[in-house]
């Protein structure tokens, strides 16, 4: 359960993304070495190295994995964990590579760890450790803006972020692309405004999309929209925060949320800011004004909601208590958080699992228009914000003309505002999320053996993998 203390994972996560891979291929056309050529991971490097720290020198032992070259870059997260080993990076770099298929990302997928618990060293400390694991991925060119992009993941942020900019900068003096070789950078130092909230904010787009549609709802026995859906969350670092906070906003109800020292519950609905402020003063999520507190904290994940969304970590959602899961929707922010074995529990009960492929695409979707803003050395929006204004209060005028009365204050401040970076970025990300959820739902609906939303999700992204190969002329 998840009470704090990693759970054994039931098989090889990396096997069980192959086994997803494999039961989706089925509904494709494509030949077997194609097939075969998009399954493996391409290059994988696992590096001990040693750092002077307070204490003395400590080895660490650390990872990148590189799953799929079909397009270049490959992008994905580093993360920070004592449970970072090579089979969960190469099972996290191949989900990148159908991630960024999935949401018409143009990378290849890859993955990086290092096995370190990040709360038991100091900032400098940490400090060196990243600037070494970059130096080291660096001497094998497992790092640069047109090779292999990292961005945050799982104990890493944006602090991390700019140590790996800046130290790879280093070792490339002049190079003008230099601060694309990362990305979830923060904003003075490369960043882009909304990466941040990225994740969680699609996530949201994506859960909002799917309560949406009405005929999927009804077979649920819910109503359309998020207004007062009742959700649990699990973990509020990140992903879990800004999703909690956005569907909390859309008018959802967060009954529960649940951390490594517990959860706390809340029937009428717990305000998401409140408690993170609660947390950072005291140190706990626990002992929140009047909420319940619950213990453990995987006792969260069973309780009655509509909603439940496990934003921590892979396998929360497991054999031992799939059968006690009383949720119609599950949405997967964490990557790989259940298990085949519950999946088949799950779906047999009828719930709807919105597969983490997808719905946690918007980090990526964001750090490419990061990545995309550093190549063009300009700012989404400087440009042509201040043009928008001018047409803008032209038309402004010729409406207010035309129909012989003004404009409201607000409205005629939103006509006015033109668009800035947050709001371009923004806008991208819900087109972005919103587009590739009716393309995977079409998919699925349209093609009846196709029996839920992951196979019809590892179909669109096959297909499009596969084409590119194509495309290419490698593959005839
Ligand atoms: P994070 O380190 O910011 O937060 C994770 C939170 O989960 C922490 O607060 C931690 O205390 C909590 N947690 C850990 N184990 C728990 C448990 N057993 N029960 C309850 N809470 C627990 O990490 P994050 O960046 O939010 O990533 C979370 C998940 O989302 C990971 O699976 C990651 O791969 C995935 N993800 C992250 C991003 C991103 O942009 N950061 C993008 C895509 C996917």
């Amino acid at each position: 359960m998840a009470n704090g203390i990693r759970n054994k994972r039931e098989h090889s996560f990396f096997g069980d993304v192959v086994n997803y891979f494999e039961r989706a291929a089925k509904y494709t056309i494509h030949p077997a070495g194609l097939l075969d050529q998009i399954k493996g991971c391409n290059s994988i490097y696992r590096m001990n190295f040693p750092v002077r720290l307070n204490k003395g020198i400590e080895v660490f032992t650390a990872f990148r994995v590189e799953h799929s070259h079909h397009k270049l870059p490959v992008k994905g997260g580093i993360r920070y964990s004592t449970a970072v080993n090579q089979d969960e990076v190469m099972a996290l770099a191949a989900l990148m590579t159908y991630k960024c298929a999935v949401v018409d990302v143009p990378f290849g997928g890859a993955k990086g760890g290092v096995c370190i618990d990040p709360r038991k060293y100091s900032e400098i400390e940490l400090e060196k450790i990243t600037r070494r694991y970059t130096s080291e991925l660096v001497k094998k060119n497992f790092i640069g803006p047109g090779t292999d992009v990292p961005a945050p993941d799982y104990g890493t942020g944006a602090r991390e972020m700019a140590w790996i900019a800046d130290t790879y900068a280093a070792f490339n003096p002049g190079q003008i692309d230099a601060i694309g070789c990362v990305t979830g950078k923060p904003v003075s130092h490369g960043g882009i405004r909304g990466r941040t909230a990225a994740t969680g904010r699609g996530i949201f787009y994506g859960i909002r999309e799917a309560v949406n549609k009405k005929d999927d709802m009804k077979k649920l026995g819910l109503e359309p929209g998020l207004q007062n859906k009742r959700v649990i969350v699990q973990g509020l670092g990140n992903v879990g925060y800004y999703t909690a906070k956005f569907l909390q906003e859309a008018g959802a109800d967060i009954i529960a949320l649940a951390e490594y020292e517990g959860a706390i519950y809340d029937k009428n609905g717990l305000d998401v800011d409140e408690v993170f402020k609660h947390r950072k003063k005291s140190g706990s999520i626990l002992n929140f004004k009047k909420a319940k507190n619950i213990m453990p904290s995987g006792k969260a994940l069973e309780m009655a909601c509509d909603i439940l969304i496990p934003a921590a970590l892979e396998n929360q959602i497991n054999s031992g208590n799939a059968k006690r899961i009383k949720a119609k929707i599950i949405g997967e922010a964490a990557n790989g958080p259940v298990t085949p074995e519950a999946e088949r529990v799950l779906l047999k009960k009828g719930v709807l699992i919105i597969p983490d492929l997808y719905l946690n695409a918007g980090g990526v979707t964001v750090s490419y228009f990061e990545w995309l803003k550093n190549l063009s050395h300009v700012r989404f929006g400087r440009m042509g914000k201040r043009y928008d204004q001018l047409v803008n209060s032209t038309l402004v005028d010729s409406i207010e003309t035309a129909v012989g009365k003004s404009l409201s204050k607000k409205n005629k401040e939103i006509i006015l505002h033109g668009a800035d970076e947050e709001h371009l970025v923004n806008s991208g990300l819900e087109e972005t999320m919103v587009n590739a959820y009716n393309e995977i739902r079409e998919t699925w609906k349209g093609n009846k053996k196709i029996p839920d939303l992951r196979t019809a999700t590892f179909v669109v992204s096959i297909n499009k993998i596969a084409n590119s190969y194509i495309a290419s002329g490698i593959f005839p």
